[in-house]
């Protein structure tokens, strides 16, 4: 028998409905959070229109707080510099939620944030969330989960949002596009300190920390920073009108936190006084809205029953080199559009 309303679902006893997670966000319980986000990771469909609903819901709520984007390659103490930074921004009276995006983690099965064993302190802070990056799903889809999950954190009450991500890939524009400053987390060492790091990436950093700035290290650092501060002399000035800084730290030690505060605290005034704050956050609701236009439609292609099998057999004419990847979404399409 067919359903009448093929969009109706029963939920689950053990479901929480769209109001109650929307009070429990807003009561400031993290049960009701962790929930709510798991809700927006949610590949069905009858959960995609529940978060939507709740999200919409919880719009007002959000949008109040600093959004910081982190990045730099695996092992330049990204972890390390969170709890720390995390934990002052705590003391300063904020409260920090850190969300994370692992591009690497759907290949490796691993994640950042999955290492239960990182930022432990900081973790246990009840002014504090911390939350693994998303798994499952194309990139686009992990990118939305990210941003939905920040305006959940946003209307529970945290007032600096931490997106942490892997400095390896397509991820950092990413982030770069979801928070309204970006960090990048540089290693001194051998004359070699743009290694790893593509210069876009560089480019995209509001604020440039050579990190492990300690022991031995000191004396490189410094040198490294000189260097860092000529190569981005030549970049183009971004379009925030702000002229990246540099400076050296040390999470271990905790040297140069209060330089990096300033320097944010700088980054935020010129930023809101300037109009770029607002501006920014409009140009990136506009960019959200255009990737769910796509996000939309291959998540509605997805679930027509045939999809599969048509996707199947014009990938295979791709791979065989008989079409191009154009002409086979355009036969596709034919199957599902008005001509
Ligand atoms: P991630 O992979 O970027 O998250 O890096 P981790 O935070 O896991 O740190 C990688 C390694 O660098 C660990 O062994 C840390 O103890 C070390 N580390 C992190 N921060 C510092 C620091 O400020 N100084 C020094 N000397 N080592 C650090």
């Amino acid at each position: 028998m067919s359903s009448i309303n093929p969009n109706f679902h029963f939920r689950k006893a053990s479901e929480p409905s769209v109001s109650e997670l929307m009070d429990g966000v807003l009561n400031q319980n993290l049960t009701a959070l962790s929930k709510a986000i798991t809700l927006v990771e949610s590949g069905l469909p009858h959960h995609r229109r529940m978060a939507n609903e709740l999200i919409d819901g919880l719009l007002p709520h959000a949008g109040k707080s600093h959004r910081i984007g982190i990045t730099g390659v695996p092992g330049v103490g990204k972890s390390t510099f969170i709890e720390s930074f995390g934990l002052q921004l705590i003391e300063r009276g904020h409260r920090v939620a850190v969300l994370a995006i692992d591009p690497t983690s759907s290949i490796s099965h691993g994640s950042i944030l999955g290492d239960k064993t990182r930022m432990n302190e900081l973790a246990a802070h009840p002014n504090a969330f911390i939350r693994p990056t998303p798994s499952g799903g194309n990139l686009g889809g992990v990118h939305r989960k990210t941003r939905e999950s920040i305006l959940l954190c946003e209307a529970f009450g945290f007032d600096r949002i931490i997106v942490e991500t892997v400095g390896v890939g397509q991820s950092e524009t990413a982030v770069h596009h979801m928070t309204d400053v970006f960090l990048l987390l540089l290693l001194s060492g051998a004359g070699d300190e743009l290694q790893g790091i593509k210069r876009g990436i560089m480019e995209m950093a509001d604020l440039l920390v050579i990190h492990k700035a300690d022991g031995e290290n000191r004396v490189k650092a410094e040198r490294a920073m000189a260097e860092v501060k000529s190569a981005i002399r030549l970049f183009p000035t971004p379009p925030s009108g702000w002229l990246p800084e540099v400076q050296t730290l040390s999470s271990i030690e905790k040297i140069g936190f209060d330089s990096l505060f300033q320097k944010l605290d700088r980054f935020f005034n010129h930023s809101m006084n300037k109009g770029f704050f607002d501006f920014n956050r409009k140009e990136q609701s506009l960019a959200w809205m255009k990737d769910a236009l796509g996000d939309s439609l291959f998540f509605w292609l997805e679930n027509q029953s045939d999809f599969h099998e048509k996707w199947k057999l014009q990938e295979e004419k791709v791979l065989l080199q008989q079409k191009s990847p154009f002409s086979a979404v355009s036969e596709i399409l034919q199957n599902y559009l008005p001509q």
